[in-house]
Parts: C-alpha cells; structure tokens; sequence
C-alpha cells in the first residue's frame, strides 16, 4: 500500500474531525437544526475511537480494543438517533439508546480477552447500525431524492466495509488476536472512511439548506393566520393546472367584519379568520384550491366545475362557516361569495377573479349573507346567468 495503515488512521482522524466541526458550524449558524447537533457529537465520538486506536496499537490488549470502539459504537447510535431526528423531528435520544444496545453485546467478549470475536462482532454492530441509519433516511427519500440516495450509498458503502471486516476476520478464525488486525479489509474500511465521512458531511449540509429553501418557499407562499396559499401564490399555482379544464372562481368575503372586530376585539377577529379557513379546507378537495387574497377575502379555484355544482360548493363552505363561528364564538358571522367562470387555458386568471368579484359586490348590495353565479364568462344558459342563492341567516 502507498500509504501504511497508521498514516490512514491519521488521515480518517482529521477529515472526520472536519465533518465535526462542520455539523457544529452549521448548527451554531442556525440552532434550529438540532439534528445537526447529534451528528456533531456523533461524529466526535467517532474521532475519539480513531485517536484511542492509536493506543491499542502502541499496545494491543483486548481492553484497549473494548475501550476503543465502544465510542464508535456510541457514536454510530447516535448517528442513527440522528436520522430518526432529521426524518421525524423527534429526539434523537430514544433511538440512539436502541442503537447503544449494541454496546452490551459487542464489548464484552473483547473486554474478557477475545479480542478476535470481539472485534468481529463490534464490526457486525457497525455495520447494522449504519445500515440502519440509511434506512432510516431513505423512508423520508421523498423531501430530496438524490442527495438522500447519495448519502444512503456512503453509510452503505461504509457498512459493508465494516461487514468485511467481520468476514475476513471469521475467515482467519482467530478468537484471540496475536495483535492489531492487518487485512485487506481493514485497509479498505479505513480508505472507505476518509473517502465516505466527508461525503456524508457535504450531503448532510445540502440537505439542510434545501430543507431551509423549503422552508422558505413555503413562508414565501403561506398566508401565516391561515395556513392557506396566499395571492401570489395561487397565481402561480393556477398557471400549472391542468389547461384548458373548466374553472370555477370562488371569492368569498366575511360581512360585516369590520363590526366584528369593533365589538369584539382583533384577536377574536383573528380567531374567526381562522375559522373561515378551516370550513374552505373542510370541503377542499383534490385538485381545488383554497387562498386567502387578503384581509377578509378568500378564493376558491374549482377544476371542471359548472353553476350548480360551484353554487352547492360554496353554499357547503357559508354554512360550515356560520355554524363554526356559532358555536365556538357564541355570535353570527355570515359570509357573501361571488362566483365565476373560465377556462385555465383563455386569458389570465385575473379577469376570471375580477368577474367573481363583480359577482360577489352583487351579493353584498343585494342583502350580503349569500351567494352569486355568473354564466356570462363560460357561456352558460340564460336562465343560469345570474343565479342567487337564499341568505343562510333565512334558511329553517
Ligand atoms: P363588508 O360586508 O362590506 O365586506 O364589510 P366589512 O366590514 O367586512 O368590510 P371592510 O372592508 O369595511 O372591513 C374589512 C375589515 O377587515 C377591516 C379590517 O380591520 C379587517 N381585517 C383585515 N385583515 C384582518 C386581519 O388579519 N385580522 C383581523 N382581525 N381583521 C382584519
Ligand atoms: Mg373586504
Ligand atoms: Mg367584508
């Protein structure tokens, strides 16, 4: 080998030394990764078994060797606790506690003298452990499918290493080891890992920043009261529906709202506002969208609607309102809504609001507390083209 295996241990010692401090850099930028954290600690502990191998070398005991891995094998519980942490955005203590399961069971022989089994079973350990970490993160493939491919092949790749390492072990057949292993797997497991705890590292970071983007992206098109799209974003969200579908607009507008603040203070105006969200989110269905375009005015975007069946949707939505409000406000809130016609593919989606809008300043200077249909812009029947519904507050 170009390089003797001392020299490795010094190279694997300071690029994972590295990564530590890079998990800790990016934790410290943001504190609100915490499993940044956890791999940080995790990856130290590993450098802590890099540097402690050094001293089973000067002087190969089995004791050394037992006091050796067992940071590694805290450290790659951690690692695991880590993943679950990123996926699930849980604590990563209670499976990391699992993974440190493994210190029971692979400690033992070597501390007793059989450094051979010993050390076969801390590499077995190892590996299953990172196996189980890559695991881990591929169930949440989904929120970043390359970078999260990527970084299961490098705690892959290093968990065969280990898996080797075993092998070759078992093959030698050794219970008690005459000295520090020397085989083609120990050198490839080293050389693995100077090449893959980097790798790990960079990916790791990527996956921060793009969950950061993520994050972001959402802010950037979230109305924050309401947890719905807001204006600009249903802008952008109607241009890639399906073209050329019939399209229902709803805009719906809270009465009177102005008063309900007045009387009742801002912060249960608030509280009504998020109660009209979760009565549109209560009969949104796939492919329909629900935003709030500002103030006290909320859309609906309804694919391969006509009249009748817009006019029922909305009705469902006022009702679920006034009773939602009703009962957990003890006073009446009522809502109008005006609605309109277009196809996704004939002109901007602006004109088809400005038609509901039209629609919906026809139900408030009729009495407000109800719903307006336009046929004009898709054409509808005459009879159709102007349809009313009953004031809620009227109905049995
Ligand atoms: P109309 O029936 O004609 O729509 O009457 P209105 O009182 O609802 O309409 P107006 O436009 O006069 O008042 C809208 C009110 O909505 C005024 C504003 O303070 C309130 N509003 C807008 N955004 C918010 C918000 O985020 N929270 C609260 N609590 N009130 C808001
Ligand atoms: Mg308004
Ligand atoms: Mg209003």
């Amino acid at each position: 080998m170009l390089l003797d295996y001392s020299s490795l241990l010094v190279s694997a010692g300071f690029s994972t030394l590295c990564v530590t401090a890079l998990f800790f850099g990016a934790w410290v930028s943001t504190r609100s990764d915490g499993f940044l954290l956890t791999c940080s600690i995790a990856v130290a502990f590993i450098v802590g078994t890099l540097a402690l191998y050094r001293f089973y070398f000067i002087e190969p005991t089995p004791a050394r060797l037992a006091m050796a891995f067992a940071p590694m094998l805290a450290g790659l519980s951690l690692l695991y606790g880590a993943a679950h942490q990123f996926r699930r955005r849980i604590s990563p203590i209670r499976p990391a506690l699992l993974g440190a399961l493994t210190l029971p069971i692979a400690l033992p022989p070597a501390a007793l003298g059989y450094d051979g089994i010993g050390l076969g079973l801390i590499n077995l350990c190892a590996g299953g452990l990172l196996i189980a970490t890559a695991r881990e993160y591929w169930k949440g493939r989904r929120e970043a499918r390359i970078a999260i491919a990527g970084l299961c092949l490098f705690y892959l790749l290093v968990a065969v290493s280990f898996l080797l390492c075993t092998l070759a072990l078992a093959i030698e057949g050794n219970a008690v080891l005459t000295g520090p292993p020397s085989n083609w797997a120990e050198d490839l497991n080293i050389l693995t890992v100077i090449v893959a705890v980097p790798g790990i590292g960079a990916i790791t970071l990527a996956l921060k920043q793009a969950r950061l983007a993520q994050a972001h992206k959402h802010d950037a098109m979230t109305d924050p009261l309401t947890g719905l799209l807001n204006r600009r974003a249903l802008f952008d969200m109607v241009e890639a529906m399906a073209m050329g579908s019939e399209m229902a607009v709803i805009v719906f507008d809270l009465d009177r709202f102005k008063v309900v603040n007045d009387t009742y203070g801002h912060a249960v105006g608030d509280r009504v506002l998020v109660h009209f969200a979760r009565a549109l989110r209560q009969h949104l269905r796939k492919g329909q969208l629900a935003a709030r375009l500002g103030g006290e005015e909320f859309a609906l975007v309804l694919s391969d609607t006509g009249p009748d069946t817009a006019l029922a949707h909305a009705e469902a939505v006022r009702a679920s309102f006034t009773k939602s409000v009703q009962a957990a406000k003890g006073f009446t809130c009522t809502v109008s809504a005006g609605i309109a016609f277009g196809r996704t593919d004939a002109g901007p989606f602006e004109a088809t609001l400005n038609a509901a809008d039209q629609m919906l300043y026809r139900a408030k200077r009729s009495g407000r507390d109800r719903a307006v249909v336009d046929g004009l812009v898709s054409g509808w029947p005459e009879s159709q083209q102007a349809l009313f519904t009953q004031p809620s507050s009227s109905r049995p």
